[in-house]
């Protein structure tokens, strides 16, 4: 079943407009019926509303508006039917902090250098810090709960 337009834009407008993965702006002018179609390199396509399931429905996830973010084509396709954790888990793997860090055990292993606590704690202060995802539309949603929290 299709997610209506009603629905999409009350979903974008909760998530600030924005794409929940990675902050883009987003808009819904573009035919609809257009965005299956439409090659990738088509003005305005990648900025199109697309509504991603956080828990995937390959999982029995389903089109309620708690399990829908708005999100551009790019972060939907990639997020694919991996669970939020998945997702962060894959995007952390991918990133140069942790791949630079994997190469450097890879060859501190083949040279068999003395390795003290002290390396090893400097590594995992590294990883903890620099490369932990966080998901713009997570940042906004703390914002959004903290602002709320005030005027109460
Ligand atoms: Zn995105």
């Amino acid at each position: 079943m299709p997610i209506g337009m009603t629905k999409r834009l009350r979903i974008l407008k909760r998530d600030g407009g924005c794409c929940f993965y990675c902050g883009r702006q987003l808009h819904t002018d573009f035919p609809e019926e257009l965005t299956n179609t439409m090659s990738r390199a088509h003005p305005g396509m990648e900025s199109y509303l697309h509504m991603d399931h956080v828990h995937p429905q390959r999982d029995g996830g389903w089109h309620d508006e708690d399990n829908l973010v708005a999100s551009c084509r790019a972060c939907n396709s990639s997020k694919g039917s991996k669970s939020m954790e998945e997702y962060r888990a894959y995007l952390e793997r991918q990133h140069p902090v942790v791949r630079a860090i994997a190469a450097l055990k890879l060859v501190l292993n083949l040279v068999d250098l003395p390795q003290d606590d002290d390396f090893f704690d400097a590594i995992e202060l590294l990883e903890a810090r620099d490369t932990r995802i966080v998901f713009p539309g997570e940042t906004y949603r703390n914002a959004m709960s903290e602002k709320e929290g005030v005027s109460e």
